[in-house]
Parts: structure tokens; C-alpha cells; sequence
């Protein structure tokens, strides 16, 4: 086959490639196709490696074996975590990601074929001070999520003026080397500045706000790779990196949205720092709790039930037993829902993913904004191991830090049953109200033995 003949083949492939990517996206939009989207998310990269292995330019396969053989020893044990471990497992991806973007830009300064132009200067420069920032910020998340690093926000006073002027040096850096690419002391030290700014970006920010960090540590790590692919002239790079990019910004966007935080607030509002006024002088307040059983004749009395699902339902791993409630109780002719609200757990989709483990068909699972208006009409809402997606001090308590945070109105229903383990806070580390409302019950253990005793309870296993 001819040089040209084999290059319309790999440009034919990328294109195919580029297309599954689109497909993708588009199908992981909806939780009915999801499993698909991911199928040909991966066919799409499988594709494009492959295509870049036959490359005629690529003069020997050793050294990629061996990234590969490396590649793989990390990728495969990191796809085998926990559910719940997954947000910290997406950030090393990133870094990982940002890593290689980033490397590869200073191999190609340094090693690179050509001379480097003052335009691809530019090029090198913006892409390897967005990916090596992007590969600090996100060790960093990934460590407070882990719990490794501490996950409250560490701030000092003008940190935002330090952190902006450390910016401002890698860039200008940056713009020096743009003048001068031969000026190659300056590289490296651009290279530092822009990891010690990634460390600067992430800590001041709360455990609480990291999900959305990583969501736009995931968006700079695509626009690192789109960057990377003008430097390399890689068509497919420049498209896979921008999708990569922008979508991880408009999730941002809609996390951000559904907490009711601005990109600033979470940025640079260091989030759950204030916590100990709020914890100061507490009244003793009552609360109502429930055994299995008389949770169970409630359940089985009832027309109308909602299910809401949260962190503690995951940590639980109680989403089998919720289906074997559903089956249970649908049987009986009652109708039951899932409330799902855009922020429960800990991930973008994490309630629609373990509903969809558990089998739980589709169109039982229905979006807040949806699903608010009923709650008056609901006779049980259930509550199993969700918290702050569920407080009315977002509707009601100017001076709580979730104020003005879209959440479930559960309280509306005529009775609230909430199935946690304790009296503690959820993520935000705040009081719920809703637990000393007349119409609630608490429901205190573990949520999926919980769960399975109701079940038992009403006559299942
Ligand atoms: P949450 O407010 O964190 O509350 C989870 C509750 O689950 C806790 O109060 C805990 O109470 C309970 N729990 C833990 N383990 C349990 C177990 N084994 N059995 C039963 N209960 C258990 O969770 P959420 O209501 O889902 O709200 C999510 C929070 O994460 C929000 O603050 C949201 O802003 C934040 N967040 C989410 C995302 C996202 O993408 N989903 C992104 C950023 C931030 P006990 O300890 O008493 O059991």
C-alpha cells in the first residue's frame, strides 16, 4: 500500500473515531443508553490508538509497548475500585491525563523534530502550564477525597492575590518564551510555577466543592489534549480534546447550578469553612424514631411513595434491597417513585447509576424539578441515606451555608420517614431540621439492613 493510501485509511479511521465520540456523549445523556455511550466512548479511543500505531511515521514500537504494559499494570486495579471511591479515581485519571499532555508538550520542546516557531511556542507553552497545573489540582482533589489530605479548605489571608500572581508568572513565562523560544532556562521554570499553581488552585477548596473541581480539572485536561493535538497536528486530538474540555465545563456548570454556588463561590468561597458558628448553642430538640416493623405497616398502608435516595444508600450498598422493597410494595399495588435529585451522593448520576445496578426501571426515576410538586399529594416519602439534598434550611434559613440550594421537598409529604445511622451531619456538616418535624420518623441503621428487614417485614427474603 502506498504512503498516501494508507494515510486516506488512518484519516478515514479518525473520523470514525471522532463520530463514536459525538455518539457517545450523546448517549451517556440519558441513564436508558449510558451503557452504550461508554461502548462506544471506547470503541471510538480504541480506534484511534490503533490508527496511530500504523502511523508511517513511527519509527520503532518499544517504548510504547512498554508505556502500555505501565499503562494498563496502573488503569486496570483503578478500574476495580468501590463506587464510592470513583470521584477520587476520575481525578488521578485526570492527572494521569494531564501528565501525558504535558509531557509530551516539553518532549516536543525539547526533542522535537523542528525548530519551534514563536506561534507553536505559544501553542507549547499555554498547553503545558494548563497540563501541568491540571495534574497538581488534581492529585490534590484526589487526595482529599481519599481522605489522605485534609479535606477542609486551607486558606490564608490574600491567598487569592498569591495564587493569581503566581499565575500571572507562568504566563508571563510564558509570553518570555514566546519572544525568545531559544531562551530554554525559562522553560522549566515555567513548568514548576505552573505545578505549584495547581497545588495553590485546589487547596483552599472544600472536600465538599471537589466533585466540581474535578469536573473542571476534567475540562482543562481536555483543552490541555486539544491543545496538545495543534502542537502535534493531530486532528482527532484537537476534536476529542475539545469535546473533552467542553463538556466537562457545562457539568460544572449544571453541578453548580443544582448548589446553587457560582464558579467564583466555589473557586474561591473556600465552602464549609465556616462551620463551628452554626455549631455553637444547641437546643435539645425531639426526635421520633420507628422500628422496621412500624415502618413496614406505614409502608404497606400507603397509596403514594417516594423513594429518595442519597450518599448513605450508596455507602450502604443498599440499592438491591431498595429494588426488592419496590418489587414489594408495587406488587401491593402501591405507586412508587424515585425523587433524584442532581447532586445526590457523590457524583454527576450517581443515584441513577445504582438504581439502574439494581434494575429499577427507568421510568420510575423522575428529576426534582418534576417530582417537587407531588410531595403534598405523597403519603410516605422515603429517605434512605439521604441528608442535605433533603433540608429545608435551604428554602427557609438565610444563614445556613446550603442556603438557596435547590432541594426535595420531602417535608411537604404527610409523612417523612428518614433511614440514617445517626444524629450526624451530611456532607455539608449541618443540622437537618426536617428530623424534628412532626411528620418524621427516623429510621436509624444501616440502610441496606435496614432495608432488608422491611423487607422482610412486608414478606420478602
Ligand atoms: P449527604 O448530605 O452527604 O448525607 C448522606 C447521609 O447518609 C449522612 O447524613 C449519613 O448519616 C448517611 N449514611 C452514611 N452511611 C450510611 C449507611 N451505611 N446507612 C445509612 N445511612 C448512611 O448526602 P446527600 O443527601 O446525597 O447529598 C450530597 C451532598 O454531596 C450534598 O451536600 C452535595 O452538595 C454534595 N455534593 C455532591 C456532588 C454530586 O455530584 N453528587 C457534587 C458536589 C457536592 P449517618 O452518618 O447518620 O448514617
Amino acid at each position: 500500500m502506498t504512503e498516501l493510501a494508507l494515510q486516506q485509511y488512518l484519516d478515514f479511521a479518525y473520523i470514525v473515531a471522532v463520530v463514536l465520540f459525538i455518539l457517545s456523549l450523546k448517549l451517556l445523556s440519558s441513564p436508558a443508553s449510558a451503557r452504550w455511550g461508554v461502548l462506544a466512548g471506547e470503541i471510538g479511543a480504541a480506534l484511534a490508538v490503533i490508527a496511530t500505531l500504523f502511523n508511517p511515521e513511527l519509527v520503532q514500537y518499544k517504548w510504547i509497548i512498554i508505556s502500555l504494559v505501565i499503562g494498563a499494570g496502573v488503569g486496570v486495579p483503578l478500574g476495580m475500585v468501590h463506587m464510592t471511591a470513583v470521584p477520587q479515581r476520575t481525578a488521578l485519571s485526570h492527572a494521569f491525563g494531564a501528565m501525558s499532555a504535558a509531557i509530551i508538550g516539553i518532549a516536543e520542546y525539547y526533542v522535537g523534530t523542528r525548530q519551534v516557531t514563536r506561534f507553536e511556542m505559544g501553542e507549547i507553552s499555554l498547553e503545558v502550564i494548563i497540563g501541568s497545573l491540571t495534574f497538581t489540582g488534581s492529585l490534590i482533589a484526589a487526595g482529599k477525597l481519599q481522605e489522605v489530605l485534609p479535606q477542609r479548605p486551607i486558606v490564608y489571608r490574600g491567598q487569592n492575590i498569591v495564587s493569581l500572581s503566581i499565575l500571572a508568572g507562568a504566563l508571563g513565562l510564558a509570553v518570555a518564551l514566546v519572544v525568545n523560544p531559544a531562551n530554554t532556562i525559562l522553560f522549566p521554570i515555567m513548568v514548576l510555577v505552573a505545578l505549584i499553581f495547581g497545588v495553590m488552585l485546589v487547596t483552599p477548596i472544600g472536600g465538599a466543592d471537589m466533585p466540581t473541581v474535578i469536573s473542571l480539572l476534567n475540562s482543562y485536561a481536555g483543552f490541555s489534549a486539544a491543545l496538545l493535538g495543534f502542537v502535534l497536528n493531530s486532528k482527532v486530538l484537537v476534536v476529542a480534546g475539545a469535546l473533552d474540555g467542553s463538556s466537562g465545563f457545562i457539568l460544572s456548570v449544571i453541578m453548580c447550578k443544582a448548589m446553587n454556588r457560582s464558579f467564583t463561590n466555589v473557586m474561591f468561597g473556600a465552602f464549609g469553612q465556616v462551620q463551628a458558628s452554626s455549631a455553637g448553642v444547641k437546643e435539645e430538640r425531639v426526635v421520633r424514631s420507628a422500628t422496621p416493623e412500624e415502618t413496614a405497616s406505614i409502608l404497606a398502608a400507603a397509596n403514594k411513595v417516594v423513594v429518595v435516595p442519597g450518599y448513605g444508600m450508596a455507602v450502604a450498598q443498599a440499592q438491591h434491597k431498595v429494588r426488592e422493597l419496590y418489587d414489594l410494595l408495587t406488587k401491593k399495588g402501591i405507586d412508587v417513585r424515585f425523587a433524584i435529585h442532581p447532586v445526590a451522593g457523590r457524583m454527576p448520576g450517581h443515584m441513577n447509576v445504582l438504581l439502574a445496578e439494581a434494575d429499577i426501571p427507568y421510568d420510575r426515576l423522575v428529576e426534582m424539578d418534576e417530582i417537587n410538586g407531588d410531595f403534598p399529594q405523597t403519603d410516605v416519602a422515603l429517605i434512605i441515606g439521604a441528608n442535605d439534598v433533603t433540608n429545608p434550611a435551604a428554602r427557609t434559613d438565610q444563614s445556613s451555608p446550603i442556603f438557596g440550594m435547590p432541594i426535595l421537598d420531602v417535608d411537604k409529604a404527610h409523612t417523612v420517614m428518614v433511614i440514617k445511622r445517626s444524629m450526624n451531619p451530611g456532607f455539608a456538616g449541618i443540622d437537618n431540621p426536617l428530623y424534628y418535624l412532626n411528620q418524621t420518623l427516623m429510621l436509624f441503621g444501616d440502610a441496606k439492613q435496614f432495608v432488608g428487614s422491611i423487607v422482610k417485614e412486608l414478606g420478602g427474603h
